[in-house]
């Protein structure tokens, strides 16, 4: 097991909080409220359901429901990433994830309808982070100065409990069974090696999906199944 995977499963044994969202602050690149809900959910659903491990070997999953900051605190304290196969991820654009064990058990933690003002700044010289985001126009001082200050307020954020964030529910999930190593295939039109379970048929060859022109994308917006016009 790695280092870096001992210090955020004794973090989480010790409820340093602060520690795991400094962490979370190396993967996301800055400290918001939303990556910070992240980390408060899903170290809460650890020692809910007393996961002491994280592996990332697909014995916990973790379903997250955004593709925003938020995931990223999950990803980060649950071991369960975009790239170890134990995070799904379902397109629903709502601040909630469900922790579970292999056989689909676990818990789902969603952000409540009326916590209000609850997670805001107050502070007079706070600046608002989503008005960086949206409109883009900050200088480099400004900027740097607009996240300073969020970060200060993130730590402050860590003191609300979970359960005045989220509400938490049992549930039982249908997980994919646990990932193979598959074959791959090379396509005749680039020459680049693919797995063999995203080959698109045309005619008699089995190109790759960008070939193909075939294919699901996920950004920012959400997945979308892509469709190339054929030359
Ligand atoms: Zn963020
Ligand atoms: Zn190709």
């Amino acid at each position: 097991m790695s280092d870096t995977i001992r210090e955020v499963e004794k973090k989480i044994e010790e409820n340093d909080l602060d520690g795991l969202l400094y962490l979370t602050g190396l993967i996301h690149g800055h400290h918001c409220v939303g990556s910070t809900m992240g980390v408060i959910a899903a170290h809460h659903a650890m020692k809910k359901l007393g996961i002491r491990e994280s592996t990332g070997m697909e014995h916990i999953i973790a379903v997250v429901e955004t593709n925003s900051c938020f995931s990223d605190g999950v990803q980060l304290v649950t071991g369960c990433t975009f790239g170890n196969n134990s995070l799904v991820y379902h397109d629903y654009g709502k601040t909630a994830f469900s922790l579970v064990k292999r056989n689909g058990e676990g818990i789902r933690l969603s952000r409540k309808q009326d916590i209000g003002d609850l997670l805001k700044d107050r502070r007079p010289e706070a600046l608002s982070f989503s008005k960086l985001v949206n409109e883009r126009d900050a200088t480099p001082e400004e900027e740097a100065r607009i996240i300073e200050l969020n970060k200060e307020h993130c730590y402050n954020v860590l003191e609300v409990p979970a359960e005045k964030i989220f509400d938490v529910e049992e549930v039982k999930v249908d997980l994919p069974g646990y990932s193979r190593i598959l074959g791959s295939l090379v396509c005749p039109s680039c020459g680049e090696k693919f797995m063999e379970n995203k080959a698109v048929e045309k005619g008699d060859e089995l190109l790759c999906p960008d070939c193909g022109g075939e294919y699901g994308a996920l950004d920012w917006d959400g997945i979308h199944f892509l469709c190339k016009e054929s030359e």
